[in-house]
């Protein structure tokens, strides 16, 4: 098949799934509800090791996978799947020093979404996409079993779409490109 042949059945896909995005009136993140976690705060603790980590960041200093792993029992706490929606870990906005996973993840899908939330409390403002960014972050430290997320979340977004296709194509799609581009 020619190269052009290629794009113009990608762009084909593109567009398809753009118009299905736009037609569909269903939820494309359905969301649980992250902003009544207000029993988890304040939280001193979480707030001293992250400013830490920050001021080392900033100087720098490479921080080990083992070392960002000891953060995540003090940053970062399990909330029943009920109150999270589709979501699998959230940085809630009424406070920046702690995040939220889901409790009913396999371990390694845990592992890879702590460590996504926890490079979301430690970035700067000045990432261009937040969402790929902290995959980076997660790609460097677990490499290919990174790619354990994607089946899973597939999976796991399929249950929040019984008889809606057009509304899972669209929520697949739309993760697709906050999560998987990194502009
Ligand atoms: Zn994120």
């Amino acid at each position: 098949m020619k190269l052009t042949t290629i794009l113009f059945i990608l762009v084909f896909i593109v567009i398809i799934l753009e118009i299905i995005t736009k037609k569909v009136t269903c939820p494309l993140r359905p969301s649980g509800d992250i902003t009544l976690f207000t029993e988890f705060l304040p939280n001193e603790e979480a707030k001293k090791i992250l400013t830490e980590l920050r001021n080392r960041r900033s100087k720098g200093e490479s921080i080990s996978k083992l070392e960002y792993k000891k953060v995540f029992e003090k940053v970062i706490y399990k909330v029943p799947a009920s109150r999270m929606g589709s979501w699998f870990g959230v940085v809630p906005q009424i406070g920046v020093d702690i995040c939220f996973i889901r409790d009913n993840l396999p371990t390694i899908v845990a592992n890879l979404v702590k460590r996504h939330e926890l490079e979301h409390l430690l970035q700067t403002g000045q990432e261009k996409n937040v969402e790929w960014s902290a995959n980076v972050a997660v790609i460097k430290e677990y490499h290919w079993r990174s790619l354990f997320m994607i089946p899973f979340a597939v999976k796991d977004r399929f249950s929040f779409y019984h008889g809606e296709p057009l509304c899972l194509v669209a929520s697949l799609w739309v993760n697709f490109k906050k999560y998987l581009l990194p502009f």
